[in-house]
């Protein structure tokens, strides 16, 4: 039997357990995610845990025990979707951790983004209603995670999120390899201002360095700038950041300047 030297990598892959799987298709379809999915390197499965349930109703919420408001999710048609996304992940010989979105979870950031790229493939789990049956979390949930301190109506959202930034970090997702390694928090600090065509806008003229194709020049701008944001709108960042040579420099030019006033 022959073998290619090259043979094609595996595609990342995504299970993702809800019972509102229409939503999930849709916005799968656009963007940098969809463009992704139709190329071959990710792919996307969705569980529905209605279709683990034996009534005609398809239920899968009840009340909850000592009373309160909302419904929690079943154990039994989550745990068999949960089984199920499993069972897929093997097939495919992927390892893949399963992952509730919950906003009692660890909040989610780019590091964590980056580690989870690391992996070859998530199963995420979407919760709805009150939440999920607590025998879930502690039988079969690896990992929970927050999108932030805010509570939306499902896991779906946050999914979303999740997913796409981790396909943006994947090889040959983002056109230009360079987008990802630019963007803001890669590196810790915000991202540097933007600028395209006319070169006069709203009455105001692009920085005169980005027309002067001096790259060294452009970079330093660019970097003083990521400083610059990050300093006004995220200065935890920086606290928590050990700053090279030029950055500090650059810090002290942008406070002569009056950044710190
Ligand atoms: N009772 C839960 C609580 O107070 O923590 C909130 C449940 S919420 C209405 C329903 C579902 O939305 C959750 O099970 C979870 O999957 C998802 N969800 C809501 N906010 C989220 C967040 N900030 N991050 C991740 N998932 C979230």
């Amino acid at each position: 039997m022959t073998e290619s030297a090259h043979p094609a990598p595996r595609p990342y892959w995504f299970g993702l357990i809800s019972i509102m799987p229409a939503l999930i298709e849709q916005i799968s379809e656009y963007g940098v995610f969809g463009r992704a999915l139709k190329q071959g390197g990710l792919d996307l499965e969705v569980f529905d845990p209605r279709r683990h349930t034996v009534d005609r109703h398809q239920t899968v919420d009840d009340r909850p025990y000592g009373g309160g408001p909302g419904m929690v999710m079943l154990t039994e048609p989550l745990l068999a979707a949960i089984g199920e996304a499993r069972a897929a992940a093997a097939g495919r010989g992927v390892d893949a951790p399963v992952v509730y979105l919950t906003p009692t979870g660890e909040r989610l950031d780019q590091d964590l983004v980056k580690e989870f790229a690391q992996c070859p493939g998530l199963i995420l789990l979407s919760g709805r209603y009150e939440g999920i049956d607590e025998r879930v979390l502690v039988t079969a949930v690896d990992r929970e995670l927050s999108v932030g301190d805010y509570v939306l109506s499902g896991g779906e959202l946050p999914a979303l999120t999740l997913m796409d930034a981790v396909a943006r970090l994947l090889p040959g997702t983002l056109g230009n390899a360079a987008s990802a390694e630019e963007e803001s928090h890669l590196d810790g600090l915000l991202d540097y201002p933007h600028y395209t065509r006319p070169e006069n806008a709203a009455g105001r003229h692009v920085p005169q360095v980005l027309l002067s194709g001096d790259h060294a020049a452009i970079n330093r701008w660019r970097l003083k700038q990521a400083l610059k944001e990050t300093w006004l709108k995220r200065p935890d960042l920086l606290a928590g950041r050990e700053l090279g040579k030029e950055e500090r420099e650059l810090l002290r030019e942008l406070f002569a300047e009056g950044l710190g006033a």
